[in-house]
């Protein structure tokens, strides 16, 4: 797998491999990037088809849905369908396997997504959600979760309801939204608490597959950093992010594998 990649990479990975086998508190923070492999798209990359013209920014807020619940509806039941047949790549399952591995090596990995899709649960992470699940609702009035099993449902595509009618709470008759959080919106007290803590806390603190453009996730790598960690990065595009300590510019599922083989084998 090592022979794959390019030799400053190939240095680049055993540096990294090298910290991570040294330290016991590791904080992961991944974004819509890790799901990039699997055909998800990114904020980052034009919409197509239907939505070509709108941005993601100018849809997933408050003040759109408001404005047109409708269209953000539908939109949200279009992304449905999009992200319903994917499935985790080779980075969520390098995670998962780490995350396993860390039972018998004494090391706490802390992973953190920004994302809505559920891969790492379905590669078998156990993962805090920043920015809520694409797969559950809640009413946008009295926030009652809306059962709609909609989660339980979302590997086989013919039985999830896509259809792009309002749905309305059956407790106040608000209209039924994405358990979501949008831009402007305030994150989970205890999703961002855990984060928080174990990025102050962490040795490491690796990003992976984010643009660190939207804060206050963006913040976390600062916060690890100040506190004393080392911060690798984990992106094709590295960001242009002065407190990385080692980059590795490669797609995450190319480099995860081999980055985590490459600890493992360090630890025994
Ligand atoms: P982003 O779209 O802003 O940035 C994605 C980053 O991933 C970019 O820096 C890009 O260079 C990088 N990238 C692309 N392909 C990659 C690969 N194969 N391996 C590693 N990195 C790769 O996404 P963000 O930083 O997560 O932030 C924007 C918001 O988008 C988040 O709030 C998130 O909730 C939301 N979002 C989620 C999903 C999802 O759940 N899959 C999809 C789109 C957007
Ligand atoms: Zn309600």
């Amino acid at each position: 797998m090592l022979a794959e990649l390019s030799p400053p990479l190939i240095a680049q990975v055993q540096d990294a491999a090298k910290l991570l086998a040294s330290k016991r508190r590791i904080c992961i923070l991944t974004g819509a990037g890790i799901s990039a492999e699997s055909g998800i798209p990114t904020f980052r990359d034009k919409q197509t088809g239907l939505w070509e013209n709108y941005k993601a920014e100018d849809l997933a807020t408050p003040d759109a849905f408001a404005r047109d619940p409708k269209l953000v509806w539908s939109w949200y039941q279009w992304r449905r369908k999009l992200v319903a047949d994917k499935t985790p790549n080779p980075a969520h399952h390098a995670l998962a396997q780490w995350q396993q591995h860390t039972i018998s090596n004494q090391q706490q990995l802390t992973l953190i997504t920004q994302n809505v899709d559920n891969l790492h649960e379905q590669a078998g992470s156990i993962v805090t959600h920043l920015h809520g699940n694409l797969w559950r609702n809640r009413c946008s009035q009295c926030h009652i979760p809306y059962i709609n099993d909609l989660e339980g449902s979302k590997n086989s595509e013919d039985t999830i309801n896509f259809d792009e009618l309002l749905l309305t709470c059956p407790h106040c008759d608000g209209y039924i939204r994405p358990d979501i959080v949008w831009f402007g919106e305030a994150l989970p007290v205890q999703a961002w608490q855990t984060a928080e803590e174990a990025a102050a806390h962490c040795e490491v603190f690796i990003s992976i597959g984010t643009s660190s453009l939207v804060y206050p996730a963006a913040g976390l790598a600062q916060l690890a950093k100040q506190n004393g960690a080392k911060v690798i990065e984990i992106n094709p595009d590295p960001t242009p992010n002065t407190i990385v300590d080692i980059t590795l510019a490669e797609k995450a599922g190319v480099v995860m594998p081999v980055l985590i083989a490459q600890m493992t084998a360090l630890q025994f």
